[in-house]
């Protein structure tokens, strides 16, 4: 099968045919820094972070951006609540979001451009629609003149007559229709500005998004990702905007579902134990990138504590294969081939129609229920072979636990250290069972468990795993 996803533009699914043959460019809008990440806010960093690496795996040199919006009304209002520069709330919450993606394995952008950072592009951007007759300056601010656009509202599926005003400026604005958007907003007092040919101001959200992608991925690229409730205004007016100064912009546009709190937002702090860093403090990282990115992309999911640990049971499943496995394939008279394999057919049949990812998963615990039965039956080579087979397939959803970053989570460079120190003690409660000291023995393992370390005894002999 080839790679196709589905198009909201089209709403259809379509193969995927890259404007450059082997070359992929993926624009994600990324983080508004206002506050820190909730879980809801990273399931679009994990959901394009398995697009990344599949694309990868295909071949394709991915030029991955994923922008940040770091100027923006309720910056504005964070700083002024708190008494603080707003550079200092963007920067504070932008790299909350950074260790959110990184605790959660997504691998980091080629680029990641603020939007503060790109000014002399907007202007550009600007007089360019100002020169098509597509935009116009008024009392300060810079629009986008809807009406010109042909087509406006074929991304969101909206015809302009049903379009009710854009909420993104003052009433009693100098606009000529009311349904006309902001490109750019004059300046006020006490807010930072910049210079422009048109008046002090800042930006409007749309045409940072614009400039930045057509920056870094060129002025027709191949794929434009975000959340589902980002599809109207924030890109239907990107789209208008680009279009008009005569880009072509992007081929496919990929939204994932999103992730509800409902039941959460009750209570505000509920809603604070959703924070990423809160949530890391007790749930596993690993679990939860696999909570997250167990979904189909584009499905909407209701966050339950339930589902969340019903994940971390799946997760462990997988991985306790992967360690039993890896140890056998690691013992001496096995074959090495513990690295990662390829990838079976059926999981990447899966993952290229439109990155379907609980079809994935489904052959990933077939491969380990196939690997437990190998392990059960004492066959080292069946075992080893069924865990390359996993372990690439984890590796495409960032789930390997052997694989960076997970490898560390269990004990990282001292896992040989502990390894010794529970061998010698093993070693030692070996020793009691044979003068029949049953008590000392079981003391010996009780005291290795309170310290975290669980024993096993299996027919290969005793082995021994950090407590999780
Ligand atoms: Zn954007």
């Amino acid at each position: 099968m080839t790679l196709r996803f589905y198009d909201t533009a089209t709403r259809s699914t379509r193969d995927f045919t890259p404007v450059t043959p082997g070359k992929a460019g993926l624009y994600l809008c990324g983080a508004t820094v206002q506050a820190p990440p909730h879980i809801g806010h990273i399931r679009s960093g994990v959901s394009f972070d398995i697009l990344v690496r599949w694309l990868r795996a295909g071949g394709y040199a991915v030029t991955f951006c994923r922008n940040v919006t770091d100027i923006d009304d309720k910056i504005l209002s964070a700083a002024s609540h708190e008494d603080v520069p707003w550079w200092a709330v963007a920067e504070r919450n932008q790299r909350a979001f950074t260790r959110a993606y990184t605790a959660l394995g997504c691998l980091p952008p080629d680029v990641e451009p603020r939007a503060t950072g790109h000014v002399p592009e907007m202007i550009v951007l600007m007089r360019r629609l100002i020169e098509r007759g597509h935009a116009y300056a008024a009392g300060g601010d810079v629009y986008f003149d809807v009406r010109s656009a042909d087509g406006y509202g074929a991304l969101s599926g909206q015809r302009l007559e049903h379009m009710r005003p854009a909420e993104d400026t003052d009433s009693g604005t100098a606009k000529r229709d009311p349904r006309d958007f902001a490109l750019w907003k004059g300046a006020k007092p006490g807010e930072p500005s910049w210079d422009t040919p048109w008046g002090p101001g800042r930006p409007g959200w749309h045409l940072e998004c614009s400039a930045m992608a057509t920056k870094y991925l060129g002025s027709t690229f191949d794929i434009h990702g975000g959340g589902l409730d980002l599809v109207f205004p924030h890109h239907e007016n990107e789209l208008a905007q680009s279009r008009a100064a005569g880009d072509g912009f992007a081929r496919y546009w990929m939204h994932n579902g999103l992730l509800g709190l409902a039941g959460e937002k009750m209570s505000k702090s509920l809603g604070n134990s959703l924070l990423v860093d809160a949530m890391i403090t007790h749930v596993r990282p690993a679990e939860l990138r696999y909570y997250l990115g167990q979904a189909h992309y584009r499905s909407e999911i209701e966050y339950s504590a339930e589902a969340l640990a019903e994940a971390g049971a799946a997760y462990r499943r997988i991985e306790g294969f992967v360690v039993r496995a890896a140890e056998i394939a690691a013992a001496p008279g096995q074959d090495a081939a513990a690295g990662p394999g390829a990838v079976p057919a059926r999981f990447a049949a899966a993952l290229d129609d439109d990155l379907s990812v609980p079809q994935a998963l489904a052959v990933v615990h077939e491969a380990v229920t196939d690997g437990n039965s190998a392990l059960a039956a004492g066959d080292g080579a069946g075992a080893t072979k069924h865990l390359a087979e996993v372990r690439a397939m984890l590796g495409m959803l960032g789930l390997d636990p052997l694989a960076a970053p997970w490898a560390a989570e269990g004990g990282g460079d001292l896992r040989p250290v502990v390894g010794a120190l529970a061998h010698l003690a093993l070693e030692q409660r070996q020793a009691a069972r044979e003068r029949k000291d049953y008590a000392a023995a079981d003391a010996i393992r009780d005291r290795l468990l309170a310290a975290g370390i669980l024993v096993e005894d299996t027919p290969r002999g005793p082995r021994w795993e950090l407590r999780r």
